[in-house]
């Protein structure tokens, strides 16, 4: 008897530990989905045909940034996340990266805008270099909502970069609005996607909910490469 209620203790005992470890389990799986619920899954994935695109156009996974010239924030990813994200995943081919415009930010991101799609339909190469300055240029954030963009100021920024770009019709392009086209074009994937920060990050497919929260992009990524 004295054997059987020592059994019926232990197998007690190993019961419970087993219900504790349980609950300790699913604890741990709810917070990992609460977690991964932060971000959006779209359900589709911007098209990235036509847009500046960094990186092999094979890569399996596409990192989009909605982005506006005249937005602190994107200035900040574009010094912080990016330079991480071009050497850990687009340097080896595992992701291509592509800059959608999103103009939060009045006249002054439309007129950016206008100039990189000129530079990029008149100098894909030379396009990474403009872009990148214009954020280099933008005033310390606590200005930013002061006046900065301006013609002239995105001509001075293109004779700037090593990148020989075509002044004379990148001013053409700014009174004439040559690209306005292209810029509204990517105000119908800032609407369709429902875009409401800039930046906003999408990876193949996933909002993530913080684009500044580098080390949950990569897991995204390496989700996403799993899945390929
Ligand atoms: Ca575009």
């Amino acid at each position: 008897m004295a054997t059987n209620t020592d059994s019926l203790s232990k197998r007690l005992v190993w019961i419970t530990l087993l219900i504790i470890a349980a609950g300790v389990l699913i604890v741990l799986i709810s917070s990992q989905r609460n977690e991964a619920s932060q971000d959006i899954r779209l359900g589709a994935h911007p098209d990235i045909e036509g847009q500046p695109t960094l990186g092999e156009i094979g890569a399996p996974v596409s990192v989009v940034e909605f982005g506006d010239y005249k937005c602190p924030a994107c200035k900040a990813w574009d010094e912080s996340i990016l330079p991480q994200l071009t050497v850990d995943y687009i340097e080896t081919g595992q992701v291509k990266y592509s800059y959608i415009n999103t103009l939060f930010h009045g006249e002054e991101s439309g007129l950016a805008a206008l100039a990189s799609e000129s530079v990029w339909n008149q100098n894909p190469e030379g396009f990474w270099q403009f872009h990148k300055e214009i954020f280099r240029q933008q005033p310390p954030s606590q200005n930013h909502d002061e006046s900065w963009i301006t013609p002239e100021k995105l001509i001075d920024i293109a004779n700037e970069v090593d990148a020989d770009i075509d002044l004379e019709q990148l001013a053409i392009d700014l009174v004439n609005q040559t690209y306005i086209a292209h810029v509204m074009a990517d105000q119908e994937q800032v609407q369709a996607f429902n875009v409401s920060l800039t930046p906003s990050i999408v990876i193949n497919g996933t909002m993530v909910e913080d684009p500044f929260d580098y080390e949950h992009m990569k897991q995204v990524i390496e989700e996403a490469l799993e899945e390929q």
